[in-house]
């Protein structure tokens, strides 16, 4: 894996490039391919310079000297003006002006004579050009389904994608295995298409890219963690070779063609989450990526709320803020409080063996299991795949410390005493294929569940997986197992109170809920209604809207395609709703099929019509049925030849009438008719 280097966020926010180059920095702190990327962006900078000589030829000695001092921070400060300028009337009261002062007057304080009033109203005087082009925010999944999270950030030339996710099949989609995002608006703009920068390592983040990326190969950024299970994905998929990754540290500041992506530390139920600045010439847009505020995190530190202060400060245009947990009011709980229930667990069941299922990419659940095994004197199992590869990894990258000698293969089970325990599994969402679920179902070949057995359901249900987890729980019970789905999880996402003091905090101009289905995207623009937004300057999104946000305020005009592609093995896309509504038909009523041999030129019936069914009615317990279905067939076919007709697909017609009309009679059902002739 190659690594890049990055500016260090502390430099820049003090220095221009060219100073930093200047002093030397370049040399001592990056290496060459930063070098190269400095490079470029200071002669982006010189001309963005150029650019604004051009609107303001006469700048005052006190503006030039802003520009000086505030360095790196120029482009925000344009920005601030461009929009300030732009909403002042509405908007006088919000922070997004307030930052633009506070720099202004108080930020600098060798700056005297020169608020942010006073810059706007020069500006205002020498922006006689074109308008700037307008920042376009393209969510292209994600706001109408759990899951399947990618979102376009376009300005000028230059797009970059957060995220690249996949959603697991509804119900009704049979045979297919996920669901990812339709990227035609990237691949049409393959040029500008700069990088994927990737928030956190879940599915619903990540899933999509092995798939999206054999068609926009462009390079993906993301946190240790992140990138090492991207790694594991893109080898499975033989992309490893051709595919560009770059693993980022928290305050790393990414340049990707107009966009400048700081990563900023959060805290979630996978470690090494990270949310977004996204800063263009337009402004900065702050994406959390699933988060919570975690003071107490398992692992690393609590999430950086002062970064999220300090770009309050600077002025942030648009929030895009997790709204999953939107309806809970209060706090979310940190994960340290789950550590507590489970060590009650372990000192209530000293006597029997422990099973906890939990998600796999919780490596922090997983570590506060792996430590009380320790602590009680257990051995630990690890078992199902997805487990086993993610605490591989999560070893690997130091996330996860597993003690000495505490890991013991599945094989080694039955040389200890089930008190001695713990087997840490998959299944907690009730999937039927996971470890859980086969021995639930007595069909693991290692694990067999008895009444000497506490399993803990660490995690709750994903909408839609109340059924199926349910189900298994009902299985262990009837094996005598006792069972625990009570306090041994907590959310990864904010309640209520944890999103308004992002909003506090980031304090944007405008207000852009993401993450969650439309009820919770609702309770959160409820809540910053509450805090004091206007209806105007929240925008609940549907996939495939471009927001655009500029001078003259933030509109919706345009919508690019965007859908469901299905994918069912190798098959990528070629199964849509033709072939997924004959899949629904023949679950449902299946399918009878009537054969016969017609002479080709005499049109004579030589053979048949014999009938067979899958899925419809059990033919040998159902002979009077088929009987009759024969000879309703035979009629029909008669009836063709009768009339001299030799197009044969006249004659599958008439059959599939015919036959259809007689089994509803019969059984009121619309079993799939396929009439097969053969041509003798
Ligand atoms: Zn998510
Ligand atoms: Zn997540």
């Amino acid at each position: 894996m190659k690594k890049s280097i990055f500016k260090k966020k502390e430099l820049r926010r003090d220095l221009t490039k060219r100073e930093l180059k200047k002093q030397g920095y370049k040399k001592k702190d990056f290496r060459k391919k930063a070098a190269a990327k400095i490079a470029v962006s200071a002669k982006k900078e010189a001309s963005r310079k150029n650019e604004s000589d051009k609107y303001t030829p006469e700048k005052s000695k006190a503006q030039k000297s802003v520009e000086k001092k505030v360095g790196s921070n120029r482009t925000h400060d344009i920005a601030a003006q461009r929009i300030g300028s732009g909403a002042a009337g509405r908007t006088a009261e919000r922070g997004y002006r307030k930052a633009g002062q506070k720099k202004a007057a108080g930020r600098y304080p060798g700056e005297k004579g020169l608020g942010s009033g006073d810059r706007l109203k020069k500006n205002n005087e020498n922006m006689k050009r074109e308008p700037a082009p307008s920042l376009r925010i393209i969510p292209l999944g994600g706001l109408e389904q759990i899951g399947m999270n990618i979102t376009a950030f376009e300005y000028g030339d230059s797009i970059v994608v957060v995220d690249c996710g996949l959603a697991f099949p509804e119900d009704d989609m049979f045979g297919i295995d996920l669901v990812i995002p339709d990227t035609t608006y990237l691949e049409e703009n393959l040029d500008k298409v700069k990088a994927f920068v990737i928030t956190h390592g879940h599915e619903d983040h990540i899933g999509a890219l092995p798939y999206v990326l054999k068609k926009i190969n462009v390079p993906v950024y993301g946190t240790r963690l992140t990138m090492g299970i991207i790694e594991n994905k893109l080898r499975e998929h033989n992309l490893l070779e051709i595919t560009e990754l770059h693993v980022v540290s928290f305050g790393d500041i990414v340049e990707l063609g107009e966009f400048d992506v700081e990563f900023i530390k959060t805290n979630h139920s996978i470690v090494d989450a990270a949310a977004l600045a996204i800063k263009s010439p337009a402004g900065t847009i702050v994406h959390t990526g699933d988060f919570k505020v975690d003071y107490t995190p398992v692992y690393g530190d609590a999430i950086d709320l002062q970064r999220f202060a300090e770009l309050g400060n600077e002025g942030v245009l648009a929030l895009m803020c997790d709204s999953t947990n939107s309806e809970r009011p209060g706090h979310t709980p940190s994960e340290k409080a789950v550590g507590r229930n489970i060590d009650q667990i372990f000192r209530d069941h000293a006597d029997t063996r422990i099973i906890v299922a939990t998600f796999a990419s919780n490596v922090d659940r997983v570590q506060q299991i792996i430590n009380h095994a320790y602590k009680y004197g257990r051995k630990v199992v690890v078992e199902g795949r997805s487990m086993v590869n993610i605490i591989e990894t999560a070893t690997k990258l130091d996330v996860l410390n597993v003690p000495e000698n505490t890991l013991i293969d599945i094989d080694q089970l039955k040389n200890y005493p089930g008190e001695k325990t713990v087997i840490i599994t998959t299944g907690s969402q009730g999937e039927s294929m996971a470890a859980l679920s086969r021995m639930a179902d007595g069909m693991h070949r290692k694990v067999t569940i008895g009444p000497g057995d506490t399993v803990v359901f660490s995690s709750s249900p994903i909408p839609g997986n109340e059924k199926a987890v349910t189900s298994v729980v009902n299985k262990l019970l009837l094996k005598g197992a006792d069972v625990i789905t009570q306090d041994v999880h907590t959310s990864g996402h904010p309640c209520q109170e944890d999103v308004k003091l992002i909003y506090h905090l980031v304090q944007p101009r405008y207000a852009i809920p993401v993450h969650g289905e439309f009820r919770h995207l609702k309770a959160q623009a409820k809540i910053a209604r509450q805090m004091g937004y206007s209806k105007e300057d929240i925008f609940i999104l549907h996939s495939g809207d471009v927001l655009e946000l500029s001078e003259d305020g933030a509109f919706v005009r345009e919508k690019v395609q965007v859908g469901n592609i299905l994918v069912d093995g190798l098959g990528v896309g070629d199964v849509g709703n033709v072939v997924l509504r004959d899949r629904q038909h023949l679950a449902e009523d299946g399918i009878v099929i009537v054969a016969f041999a017609l002479d080709s030129q005499t049109c004579e019936l030589l053979s048949g019509p014999e009938i067979t069914s899958r899925g419809f009615v059990y033919i040998k317990e159902a002979d009077d049925l088929m009987t009759g279905a024969a000879a309703v067939a035979e009629e029909a076919i008669y009836h063709c030849i009768e009339n001299g007709v030799t197009d044969w697909n006249r004659y599958k017609n008439v059959v599939k009438d015919g036959l259809n009309d007689f089994f509803w009679k019969k059984t009121q059902r619309r079993p799939v008719i396929l009439p097969m002739i053969l041509e003798v």
